[in-house]
């Protein structure tokens, strides 16, 4: 253990403008962004401490043309997991995650454990403040998640309510499935 910390890479996928880019900027800097160019795809590192233990963070913030499958794979390729994005006030954001689960099973078909996802259901704050503007039920968004085997979270990159905890989340889960080396 003296040669630096353990490093997961993480991809945040999910459809244009459900907040990709707001939730890894408020992580990573603590602030939000109103607006950030949707064509810029960036990775960022961060180091935080979850369990006791450190750890280094490389976070893929992906954007562009998700409709190129061969770009979502590149995304999504030797990673230790996901962050599967979408915006409670659109279902269509939700549907639009299916081909990244597909492709995940692809991707990662000869591992002994799959990687990780956190299914984020973002934008709490929006339908909090205007209910007719909900799209998606907690419920329709926990049942979406059991069937990824993900761990289901709400957030809000405005607020930054349970922002960070997406991130510890996925270090645990990271944990769990990471195979002895
Ligand atoms: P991306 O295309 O998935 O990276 O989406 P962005 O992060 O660029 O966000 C798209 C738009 O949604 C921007 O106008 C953001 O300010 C807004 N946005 C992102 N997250 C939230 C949120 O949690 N609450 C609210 N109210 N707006 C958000
Ligand atoms: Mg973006």
């Amino acid at each position: 253990a003296s040669s630096g910390h353990e490093t997961f890479h993480v991809s945040v996928l999910g459809s244009g403008g459900v907040g990709k880019s707001a939730l890894t900027l408020r992580f990573v800097k603590d602030y939000f962004v109103r607006d950030w160019d949707p064509t810029i795809e960036d990775a960022y590192r961060k180091t935080l401490e979850v369990q006791d233990q450190l750890c280094m963070l490389e976070i893929l913030d992906t954007a562009g043309q998700d409709d190129f499958e061969s770009l979502r794979a590149q995304w999504m390729m030797d990673k230790d997991g996901y962050i599967f994005v979408y915006a409670m006030d659109s279902r269509t954001s939700l549907h639009e995650l299916q081909p990244f689960f597909e492709l995940h099973l692809q991707i990662n078909e000869t591992k002994r454990n799959l990687p990780p996802i956190i299914l984020v259901a973002n934008k709490k704050d929006l339908v909090e403040q205007d209910p007719a503007k909900r799209q998606v039920t907690s419920e329709d968004g926990r049942r979406v998640a059991a069937s990824y085997n993900a761990v289901y979270m709400e957030t809000s990159a405005l607020t930054g309510s349970n922002v960070n905890a997406i991130f510890e989340q996925f270090v645990i889960e990271a944990r769990k499935k990471r195979q002895p080396t």
